[in-house]
């Protein structure tokens, strides 16, 4: 028996490294790549709901992962300029490099919305290549679960019919939940959302929602006293539904407009793990949708 538990103990380590390493740079790669993954893959998130992807620091743990990672799963259009290149170039991983089979960038596989072709961050707008956030789409979640399956079954094409039937599973499972979703949706349509940063677009386009504003006055920089009092003017009486920020933002600017304008300021997880309720891909969409209907009085 003691030499049993030896034998184990020595082969575990070995079993451990037959798994596909994934390193993705927001929690909803993480968890569809353990969708689609399932046991034969390990998969990081090099980000909590809590963080903004924009800005997060290149830390030592986060290269190291990079450097051990078979494949890298990233929003892209520049979400993580300001940190990915630097991991890249340091954990000098040659599998793992944009251009790479081990590299999946999810926006390039989606219509980006809101190209400015406007490549000069300097002036502020952090999305010259189009709006990054496309998770808040789940049609757009489907075509990424697409690519990561073919692009697994090449990495590791001995594991490939057990990547395409998990796909499948996925793709029927998914496509069920996203009828329900936008039937419990249908009264949100029109309504008009005032969000702090340009996260929430695919899910205005997805549902009918309407952008009144946003709370920053340039995408990236915090919102200002002279805009938030312009914000104010409008809509002091009416003009919009529901204010919304993500849980990593700053309270005050949306609990000071709502306070004066009395609209209902409420958060919404911009991926999985963003509030109790988000637990997995399936309770985070149910948990957007859910505090969406509360706060417009139609739950
Ligand atoms: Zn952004």
């Amino acid at each position: 028996m003691t030499r049993l538990l030896l034998l184990l103990s020595l082969l575990a380590p070995a079993l451990a490294h037959a798994e596909i390493d994934i390193f993705a740079c927001e929690p909803e790669w993480a968890a569809l790549a353990e969708e689609i993954g399932g046991d034969l893959v390990d998969a990081y998130a090099a980000t909590t709901a809590f963080q903004d992807p924009h800005y997060i620091q290149a830390r030592p743990s986060l290269i190291a992962k990079v450097r051990q990672a078979d494949l890298v799963i990233c929003s892209g259009a520049q979400l993580e300029i300001g940190w990915l290149p630097a991991l890249l170039q340091k954990a000098n991983n040659p599998g793992v490099m944009p251009g790479s089979d081990g590299y999946l960038e999810a926006s390039s596989l989606v219509m980006r919305l809101d190209a400015t072709g406007n490549v000069d961050r300097a002036q502020g707008d952090i999305h010259p290549l189009g709006n990054p956030h496309i998770q808040t789409n789940p049609h757009n979640v489907l075509a990424v679960a697409r690519a990561l399956a073919a692009r697994l079954s090449k990495i590791d094409s001995v594991n490939s019919n057990t990547y395409t039937k998990n796909l499948e599973l996925f793709i029927t499972e998914w496509t069920a939940a996203i009828e329900r979703w936008e039937t419990q949706a249908a009264p949100l349509r029109g309504k008009r959302i005032i969000t702090h940063h340009k996260s929430w677009v695919y899910l205005e386009r997805w549902l009918g929602l309407e952008e009144a504003a946003n709370l920053e006055a340039i995408p990236g920089l915090p919102p200002t006293a002279t805009h938030l009092s312009r914000l104010l003017e409008r809509f002091a009486d009416g003009g919009a539904d529901v204010i919304i920020r993500s849980p990593y933002q700053d309270a005050r600017p949306a609990e000071w407009l709502a306070d004066r304008t009395g609209l209902p300021a409420i958060v919404l997880p911009l991926t999985v793990g963003g509030t109790d309720a988000a637990t997995n891909l399936y309770t985070w969409f149910d948990d957007i949708i859910k505090r969406l209907l509360e706060a417009t009085g139609d739950a």
